[in-house]
């Protein structure tokens, strides 16, 4: 049976954050895959300022190979029509993947939200969750959270530095005339600059 960790996300742009949280989880959990897989139109949030599909794929891509060269891009929810739900991308990978054991990646947004997701008792049936906090002095309220949802210990709470930032202050940052490099992987942000994204 092949363990595979999934980390979704709107990605727009990947940055050192999103890196860090998986390099993180997957040093606990030792994956046999590593996958990241960039969503269509997220349903959880509203998307501000959102880059082409191709843009984020293509900037997943350069920041694995400059940062995670174990781990893989896929463009299954992209490519599929309409909203990006984890359940049916899970159904998805299930028979694209048969015989294996899938671990979605979140940080703390996304557990606390998690019992809003369109079918996530299906979700937690199909998939383990790994978790890990954004911001420091989030810990506890995870467990908590994971405990609530999960009482049968489905989801695992990776304890972790944080690196908090998220794609909201890379944009804000390009959009005011910043430096966003301590925030992203070179190539990714060699990739802004030359496409002129985010201004
Ligand atoms: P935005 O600011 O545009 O809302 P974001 O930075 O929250 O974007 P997403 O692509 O929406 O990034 O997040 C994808 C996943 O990565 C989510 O599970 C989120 O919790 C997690 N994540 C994002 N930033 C970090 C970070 N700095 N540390 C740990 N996890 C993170």
């Amino acid at each position: 049976m092949e363990r595979i960790g999934i980390y979704g996300g709107t990605f727009n742009p990947i940055h050192r954050g999103h890196i860090h949280l998986a390099r993180e989880i997957q040093a606990a959990l030792q994956f046999d895959r590593l996958l990241f897989i960039p969503s269509r139109i997220p349903p959880h949030k509203e998307a501000k300022q959102l880059a082409s599909g191709q843009d984020r794929l293509e900037m997943v891509r350069l920041a694995l190979e400059e940062e995670l060269p174990e781990a893989m891009v896929s463009d299954l929810e992209l490519k599929s029509r309409g909203k990006s739900y984890t359940f049916y991308t899970l159904e998805k990978l299930q028979a694209l993947l048969p015989d294996s054991a899938f671990t979605l990646i979140m940080g703390t947004d996304m557990l606390l939200t998690f019992d809003q997701w369109f079918r996530w008792r299906d979700i937690l049936s199909m998939a383990c969750l790994a978790v890990a906090a954004r911001n420091a002095g989030e810990q506890q309220l995870m467990e908590k959270k994971a405990r609530a949802l999960s009482p049968e210990g489905r989801i695992t709470v990776v304890p972790m530095t944080p690196l908090p930032m998220s794609s909201t202050d890379v944009r804000r940052i390009i959009r005011t005339g910043g430096d966003p490099s301590a925030l992203l992987p070179e190539k990714v942000w060699a990739y802004i600059r030359d496409r002129g994204l985010y201004q």
